[in-house]
């Protein structure tokens, strides 16, 4: 459904422009911020549906233009949607995003699919106190509370997926025997359900089976001894707690996401199309750039794991490297062993990799815009979305050309996404060790 707030001022520069916004099926109030389209001042409109009647709406830093009686074509138009990337044009358009969204799915993609993912989206975002909650008991071991939500959460699936019946969990005390190993199990299973809405549905088992393929090729015995040194030194614990954190983060900030959730997935239409203005219709840049660096740090710390497999499988031991040398800048670095590589510089640590689970999906990660975001070297320009990261260190010359990368905020959400969904299936790989591959400890 399409709801026209027509001709609207901006209460700081007084220009007009013409506003429509398309609704979501989220049931609570949808929130829309963007910049106005003339001094590119903050304005934003809260709505929210009302059964039989116009929906209920806030606006803010906005006033509705009622004065004006003419054709109202020639002004500046914002069509807003928050599951579709939204529409700014400089004269009358005639599409709203969900038409175009409609007009440029790609083949064998349907709209439909594309609602059962926004509607699992906001069964999470609406509990996300459940699923920060889920975290919680799982760290502290609070066995029965971590059934319960797991069984809130998981809904019709729960028994199908951890197979428990309610007077088992509802009499469920302390003094059962429930091993470390099946709490790790019943985390694990409840958690990849959950991500699903994040990984276009597909099935958890599929990420499994690819992972345990990988696994089936290397010395077990050796894979244990591994397991067993990440185990020791603490490794294995501290990865999975860091990780963990980032499910929330990114349930909490869903809305963020859903236009490039759809235009990578579902719609034949690029981000940086040069023909339609995409923007997003809540750009909280440096929440965004935020969850952008938490992703690739916490990926890196995932790169110990996946380098010691290759190492098993290459040379027959987690510590040898075939490749153990790399120059940069004339300067030699060495490394002897597993935890030598895991404190190198994060930009050093690709050199060593070549071979490793997923090393071809390890390219979407990017250093050098981490440290641009570390370093709060970055510019961002409001009406155009477009974010420029700077990666020089200090002052530069005039003669020589800045480097820099700019990417639209959409892409910078597309390239979360797909960081998302590598951490993913580096924390497959962790639930493989964990629970599978306990030998001594
Ligand atoms: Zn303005």
């Amino acid at each position: 459904m399409n709801y026209s707030l027509s001709l609207l001022e901006c209460d700081y520069c007084r220009e007009s422009f013409s506003c429509s916004i398309g609704l979501s099926n989220k049931t609570g109030w949808q929130s829309f911020s963007f910049c106005c389209p003339g001094c590119s001042g903050i304005l934003s409109i809260e709505l929210k549906p009302v059964l039989g009647q116009g929906p209920e709406y806030k606006l803010i830093n906005l006033t509705i233009n009622e004065r004006f009686e003419g054709d109202r074509c020639n002004f500046k138009i914002v069509r807003l949607h928050l599951d579709f990337p939204t529409i700014v044009f400089d004269t009358y358009m005639p599409f709203s995003p969900y038409t175009i969204a409609t007009m440029s799915l790609k083949n064998g993609a349907s709209i439909d699919d594309y609602k059962s993912v926004t509607n699992e989206l906001n069964f999470y975002s609406e509990n996300i106190e459940k699923i920060q909650s889920f975290f919680i008991f799982y760290k502290n071991k609070r066995v029965k509370e971590l059934l319960l939500t797991s069984k809130f959460l998981l809904r019709d699936n729960f028994y199908a997926i951890i197979n428990l019946d309610d007077d088992y969990i509802n009499n469920f005390s302390v003094l059962d025997n429930v091993s470390e190993l099946d709490v790790d199990v019943f985390f694990y299973k409840s958690l990849f359900f959950i991500s699903s809405a994040l990984n276009d549905l597909e099935c958890p088992d599929d990420e499994i089976r690819k992972a345990l393929t990988y696994l089936a090729e290397i010395d077990k015995s050796k894979v244990c001894e591994f397991r067993t040194y990440l185990h020791n030194n603490k490794h294995l614990q501290s990865s999975i707690k860091t990780f963990n954190k980032i499910y929330s983060l990114i349930y909490s900030n869903e809305e963020f996401f859903r236009p490039s959730i759809f235009l990578t997935d579902y719609s034949g239409v690029g981000c940086k199309d040069s023909k339609l203005p995409l923007r997003l219709a809540n750009d909280k840049v440096e929440v965004i750039l935020g969850i952008y660096k938490d992703l690739v740090e916490v990926i890196s710390k995932q790169y110990v794991l996946i380098v010691g497999l290759r190492n098993i499988n290459n040379n027959g031991e987690y510590n040898k490297f075939k490749k153990n040398v790399h120059y940069i800048r004339n300067k030699k670095i060495v490394i002897n062993n597993i935890a030598e590589f895991s404190s190198l510089d994060l930009g050093l640590k690709i050199n060593f990799m070549e071979g490793c689970y997923c090393f071809d999906e390890l390219k979407c990660v990017s250093n050098k815009i981490r440290n641009a975001i570390a370093h709060n070297n970055w510019e961002y320009d409001e009406k155009r979305q477009v974010v420029t990261f700077c990666f020089d260190k200090g002052i530069v010359d005039s003669s020589r050309k800045l480097k820099s990368e700019s990417k639209t905020i959409l892409e910078v959400n597309s390239d979360i996404i797909s960081l998302f969904r590598l951490m993913h299936k580096l924390n497959v790989m962790y639930y493989l060790l964990l629970c599978f591959f306990a030998c001594d400890d």
